[in-house]
């Protein structure tokens, strides 16, 4: 058995953030390559510090959906999911046993030599008929003087084209260091010129800094008096969103574990914990904001203050992704980064097998059975909020400048809209929603939404709508 698991950024505020890897998620689930396929992120749910234990199985494969290696797949990943790793990442990889489970830690996507292909793939989506002889390439980075590692894949790739002879120039540039991307009238020569965005998704930078910068007007603009005379420079959409991008993370993770391809078995702990959970569901069962109830050979679940509402009245929803994609936003439209705050959209019902509520449920409130089962065990560790304070880094090492009362002021606001009971603050939790009390659901970390609002305070920024 083996687990797949794939973490992206995440964002506090935007929903559209983890739709990549939403979708490379579905894509790989597809070929059955893989027992389960799991998501997870630095500031969504499942959360870094949560999803390992999300895993069903021993052996399990992890690979950071980024495009270049850095500061998040070198420090924050490795940090946070406990690989006791700091810093480069070895080509094959780092394996470490963390709590029974053997776990692989990849590169990231966006270093793996077939990249290439996908530069080009995308080069000649945008002009199919690009030519040794009259089109040059610009392979476009972002670029950072804080990360001389994320330039690094830009300019090699770059000279991989270059030896691949398909065209007639092929430039690294970059948005926020040199060579800029606005100098490409002085530095190209060509008439016709193809850019890819070697970035990770569809969003500000592609859409707007890039065209911007660039002058470009839409997918093709021609610009009749530059230095070197009339060019047309046709836009390519970013890498990885590429569909190929899924061979890639394929490519990965069977390097990481090997070309016998390893296998674990089933984790014990979870599968207790499902199978403790699955037996009240067969009796029905009140869990956070949502009611779960047998039916016909099949399971419901609905929000909770929906209860006795026809079925009709309802939006019938028939798989785990059905209600992972409706959940994510609350009724007045907003993201839900934190699953337990108590702002379940109402007005719809899912049906499900008991194979697929186990997958609904993971979505619906990620790592919830897992830690409510190991604190009814005993074996839930809390981590209180000075240790979590000295783990944070970059921006948000100022954290640990918070005094106790600016802790418990920004706690006591934004967890008293949260289902979850505070162990890492002393709170006590003597029954769960396995006892039959719903909302009795443990949090045994400040989640990264919390330690964000605590950053804010610390500045006397919090409630200005500083980013997050
Ligand atoms: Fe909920 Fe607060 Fe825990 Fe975050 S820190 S999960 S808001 S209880």
């Amino acid at each position: 058995m083996r687990s797949l698991v794939l973490i992206g950024h995440g964002s506090h505020l935007n929903g559209e953030s983890a739709l990549a890897v939403y979708r490379y998620a579905e894509l790989i689930r597809e070929r059955g390559l893989y027992d389960e396929v799991i998501e997870g992120y630095w500031k969504e749910e499942p959360s870094l510090r949560q999803v390992l234990k999300t895993t069903a199985s021993t052996d399990v494969t992890v690979i950071p959906l980024f495009i270049s290696e850095g500061y998040f797949t070198e420090v924050v990943i490795p940090r946070e999911l406990g690989l006791g790793h700091q810093g480069p990442v070895p080509p094959g990889g780092v394996a470490r046993v963390i709590g029974g489970r053997t776990v692989r830690y990849t590169l990231p996507y966006g270093v793996h030599p077939s990249m290439t292909d996908v530069i080009l793939a995308r080069a000649r989506e945008v002009l199919p008929d690009a030519t040794a002889e009259d089109t040059a390439l610009i392979v476009l980075g972002h670029g950072t003087t804080r990360n001389e590692n994320s330039n690094k894949i830009v300019y090699h790739n770059a000279e991989l084209l270059r030896q691949g002879g398909q065209f007639a120039e092929v430039h690294a540039l970059f948005l926020d260091e040199d060579p800029k991307v606005g100098t490409w009238p002085e530095v190209v020569k060509a008439p016709r010129v193809v850019v890819v965005p070697f970035f990770a998704s569809e969003g500000w930078h592609t859409l707007e800094t890039i065209p911007e910068d660039m002058g470009l007007s839409g997918e093709v603009t021609v610009f009749p008096e530059n230095p070197a005379g009339a060019q047309t420079v046709y836009y390519a959409r970013p890498v990885g969103t590429h569909p190929r991008v899924a061979d890639v993370i394929l490519h990965l993770a069977e390097e990481a574990s090997g070309a016998a391809g390893a296998g674990g078995d089933l984790e014990r702990g979870h599968e207790h914990a499902w199978q403790v959970f699955l037996k009240q569901a067969q009796v029905g069962l009140r869990m956070g904001e949502v009611l779960i109830r047998p039916d016909s050979g099949v399971f419901e679940m609905r929000h909770a203050l929906d209860e006795g509402l026809p079925g009709g009245d309802l939006k019938t929803l028939v798989t785990p992704e059905g209600v992972r994609d409706h959940i994510r936003f609350d009724d007045g439209g907003d993201h839900r980064p934190v699953h337990t705050l108590r702002n379940l959209p109402r007005g719809w019902r899912a049906v499900l097998s008991d194979h697929d509520l186990r997958r609904a449920v993971h979505y619906l409130y990620p790592a919830v059975v897992e830690e409510t089962y190991a604190h009814t065990c005993h074996a839930l560790r809390a981590t209180p909020w000075p240790t979590t304070a000295r783990r944070q880094t970059g921006i948000y090492a100022r954290v640990q400048k918070a005094t106790p009362e600016q802790v418990e002021h920004v706690a006591g606001d934004i967890c008293k809209s949260c289902l979850r009971t505070r162990l890492w603050a002393g709170h006590k939790l003597p029954k769960t929603f396995l006892d039959g009390v719903p909302g009795g659901i443990p949090c045994a970390e400040a989640c990264t939404l919390l330690v964000a609002e605590i950053r804010e305070e610390v500045a006397g920024k919090r409630g200005q709508g500083a980013g997050h």
